[in-house]
């Protein structure tokens, strides 16, 4: 490590080896930040890292955000290497939509597990190393499925609920000692997660009725982090923000109303 590099200030990006992680890690690596891209999925991991090549800045690390164990020698990894930690972004998550009878007790873990449980131990692990820099910011990504209850997520927005009263309590505390905590509930936005997850019912349905009218773009997420973790935010702090096209807002209506301003 060089004096320069020590200087230089550092992103952790879990679920970082694709759709709105990588993103959010380009983001970061666009806007001067060396980046640490946490994943379980290695082999994505390794081939996002190749593609961006630039070792000197992006340290590709495999582990499991809801293993303490994985979760505490990931950090450990970035410490070594980068020295410093300025911005966590948890962003690793899963989604299983399906009735409250057939999402079995397994897939309810497994999506408490990563989105809640990997939100709590990545920040606890780097917390420390953030300290000793003088602080920084946490970023959790939450989804709007956090904030409306509709069919189909039980597990997946009672998790992102959860992660949004946590990202409030991590604020309250962590404020303290100069790291700033808020969450970002994105609207859907074209990944593979909702490439998996949205039939084109869905797709459908959420058209109508986001004001914008459309999906989200990955780097409209990031940009959203991004200010979040920048200077320019730095009194913003607890806060959930909606980047959604308007679906938190929206009432009864509004494909009615659309067609007749179409009119
Ligand atoms: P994605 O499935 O394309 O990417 C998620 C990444 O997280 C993958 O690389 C995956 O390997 C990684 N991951 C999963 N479990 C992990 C674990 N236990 N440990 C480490 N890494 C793990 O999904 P995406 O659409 O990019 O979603 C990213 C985040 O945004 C998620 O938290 C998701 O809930 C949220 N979100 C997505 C949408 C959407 O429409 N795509 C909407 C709202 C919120």
């Amino acid at each position: 490590m060089t004096s320069e590099d020590i200087g230089t200030p550092v992103a952790v990006v879990t679920g970082g080896a694709r759709g709105i992680g990588l993103e959010i890690g380009r983001w970061f690596l666009a806007n001067g930040h060396r980046v640490a891209l946490i994943d379980i999925d290695g082999t994505t991991l390794t081939a996002t890292a190749t593609h961006l090549d630039n070792p000197a800045r992006v340290l590709p690390v495999h582990a499991d955000v809801a293993d303490p164990q994985q979760v505490q020698a990931a950090v450990e990894a970035v410490a070594r290497r980068f020295g410093r930690i300025d911005a966590l972004i948890n962003n690793a998550g899963v989604a299983v939509f399906k009735p409250i009878a057939e999402t079995s007790f397994a897939e309810w873990r497994q999506v408490m597990a990563t989105n809640l449980d990997g939100a709590f131990l990545c920040t606890q692990a780097c917390v420390p190393l953030m300290r000793q820099g003088g602080g920084g910011s946490v970023v959790n990504i939450a989804s709007i499925s956090g904030l409306r209850a509709s069919t189909l997520r039980v597990a997946y927005g009672t998790s992102k609920a959860a992660l949004i009263h946590l990202t409030r309590q991590q604020a309250v505390e962590l404020g303290t000692v100069g790291i700033r905590v808020n969450a970002i509930a994105p609207g859907p936005v074209e990944t593979e997660m909702a490439r998996q997850v949205h039939t084109a019912a869905i797709r459908a349905d959420y058209h109508d009725t986001i004001p914008l009218n459309r999906y989200g773009t990955t780097g409209e997420i990031a940009a959203a982090v991004g200010f979040l973790c920048s200077a320019a935010a730095s009194y913003v702090n607890g806060q959930v923000l909606a980047v959604d096209g308007g679906f938190d807002a929206a009432g009864v209506g509004l494909p009615a109303l659309r067609r007749d301003a179409l009119a």
